[in-house]
């Protein structure tokens, strides 16, 4: 075995695939790709393939499918069946964009699309169908859909599938497939209810797993506010307008929450929807729809809503509200950073969800840093480039006499910056009003007097121990490195003492101090509350 990975090439995949591949711009195959190509491929045994989100299953696939598969036959060779819709087209527009021969027709089925419109795709022939499993039963039933000569069945997130309820839709559908089939079944988890459906159905089987990957993307940035709640709508606007294309999904805890932030959106001026539990599926359909084509570039959910959805290039993930749990924080930024692209993921807390915040990097293994709100000033100086910038894309051409000869009119009545200031003035004063920015809390305080964020600390060294305040500082630098600026409100007592640290140098206080007195009690501990 070689010690560098192995190429595309080296799967054995032919020349047309490795053109595709190219278009597409995969520079290497994934390590679930390493594994899974080359046994599709080479040999004839169905396959169990475990591999985290995102980690390019679909590609595994569909690349030996495409390769495997006779376009000039015509019939359903393969089946794919994905828990949700947005999965069904997400897997069909991948497979598509791999294949070299376009004759190769791979239709998506699914619930909510116009039934006579996938008929009419179907009748025109199709070699791969990616289906939700209540619409393939659908077509099954109705015999617009014949499995018989299927040489692949593929269940692509499968614990998903199980835990949307499909097992038996999933039975039902096997019991109408050829026997001799292969069947792949795809999997980010395998919980024994995952073993005993390949148990049942798989024949001789081959099980591929993957050593779980960094959970989150490394293209994807982790940073975190801290706003007060009745804040959180005015950072939301800095960071969408700092932005030159904002395209971002933003997270909220209820649907009150979701309804309130999309109408706040919409009275602001900004292109936003909305989805969650109570929007029929045909307007969530519709939204997802302007979402995909960027007529709406804020798309405002719930976690429940956003389930199986799939966009790509997202430049954010907003976490309006913290999220329950680290795996849904975890879901929620893998969203975006995504196919090499750079993404955002940002978290607004509030002062006391910082322990949450700490707990979630923890167990996610994922640094979150901290950072400021876009300050109104560097705002408008972003606007102000792209003004600019869009000025200097018009085309010289396109401009025309009619403009040339009013400019030239104009500059009769002024010299030419005080005509163009005041031209860009009408345009743009509205848009570049600082007003129209609320001010932040931090904003209001002076530097250094603004002791939110900050936790108190409690020493057990006082002035029993010769303590004073200075000292009790420079112990605290020795120790732990936290600069001299950032310890605030020292109070030394007979028997213990104070100091105030922002929570970040608080946690690293706390943890060094726990790690050097293994067993005793620490030296330093937090305050129960805060003494001042
Ligand atoms: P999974 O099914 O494992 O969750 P996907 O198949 O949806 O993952 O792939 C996630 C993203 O990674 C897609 O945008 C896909 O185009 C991209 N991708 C897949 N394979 C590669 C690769 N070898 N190199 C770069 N990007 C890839
Ligand atoms: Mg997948």
């Amino acid at each position: 075995m070689p010690d560098t990975p192995p190429t595309f090439q080296d799967l054995g995949l032919s020349a047309d695939a490795l053109a595709a591949i190219a278009k597409k711009g995969f520079e290497e195959p994934s390590p679930i790709q390493q594994l899974v190509i080359p046994k599709l491929l080479r040999n004839s045994t169905d396959i169990i393939a475990q591999a985290q989100t995102g980690t390019g299953k679909t590609a595994a696939f569909g690349l030996p499918l495409i390769e495997m598969l006779n376009p000039r036959e015509f019939s359903v060779q393969a089946l794919v069946l994905t828990p949700t819709r947005e999965l069904a087209i997400q897997v069909s527009d991948e497979i598509r964009s791999l294949r070299s021969d376009s004759r190769l027709q791979v239709i998506p089925v699914y619930g909510g699309q116009s039934f006579n419109q996938q008929l009419r795709s179907l009748k025109k022939g199709a070699h791969i169908v990616v289906g939700t499993p209540g619409r393939v039963i659908d077509h099954l039933h109705r015999r617009t859909l014949r499995l018989e000569d299927i040489e692949f069945l593929v269940l692509d997130e499968a614990d998903e599938m199980l835990n949307m309820g499909f097992i038996e839709d999933m039975e039902e559908i096997i019991k109408h497939t050829n026997p001799d089939k292969r069947t792949l079944l795809f999997s980010a988890t395998m919980p024994p209810r995952i073993k005993e459906l390949a148990k049942k159905y798989l024949k001789e089987q081959e099980f591929i797993t993957v050593k779980q990957q960094p959970l989150t993307p490394r293209q994807t940035e982790h940073i975190y506010y801290e706003v007060k709640n009745a804040e959180k709508f005015e950072a939301l606007c800095r960071i969408i307008d700092i932005e030159d294309e904002f395209y971002g999904l933003v997270f909220c805890r209820t649907k009150s929450d979701v309804d309130t932030v999309v109408s706040q959106l919409i009275e602001r001026g900004y292109d936003a929807d909305a989805i969650h539990g109570d929007i029929s599926q045909d307007q969530r359909e519709r939204t997802l729809m302007k979402f995909r084509q960027r007529r709406i570039n804020v798309l405002v959910a719930t976690d429940v809503a956003a389930r199986g959805l799939d966009v790509v290039d997202l430049t954010h993930v907003i976490n309006y509200a913290l999220p329950q749990d680290p795996e849904s924080y975890v879901h929620r930024s893998g969203r975006t950073g995504r196919a090499g692209k750079q993404g955002t993921s940002i978290t607004f807390i509030t002062p006391r969800e910082y322990q949450k915040l700490l707990f979630i990097q923890r167990i996610s293994k994922t640094a979150i840093k901290k950072s400021i709100v876009p300050d109104v000033k560097d705002i408008i100086k972003a606007k102000k480039k792209k003004i600019a910038d869009e000025v200097m894309e018009i085309n010289a051409q396109e401009i025309g006499e009619t403009y040339h000869n009013w400019a030239k009119k104009l500059l009769e009545h002024g010299s030419e910056s005080d005509m163009l200031a005041r031209i860009l003035y009408h345009a743009y004063h509205a848009e570049l009003d600082p007003d129209m920015y609320d001010e932040l809390h931090t904003e209001r305080h002076s530097r250094g007097q603004d002791l939110e964020g900050q936790a108190r600390l409690f020493v057990a060294l006082g002035k029993k121990d010769s303590i004073t305040p200075p000292k009790l500082v420079k112990f605290i630098i020795q120790n732990t490195g936290v600069p001299n600026e950032l310890i605030n409100e020292v109070q030394v007592y007979d028997q213990f003492s104070f100091i105030t640290v922002p929570f970040a140098e608080a946690e690293r206080i706390l943890a060094i101090f726990q790690k050097k007195n293994t067993g005793k009690k620490p030296l330093v501990t937090k305050a129960r509350k805060k003494e001042s």
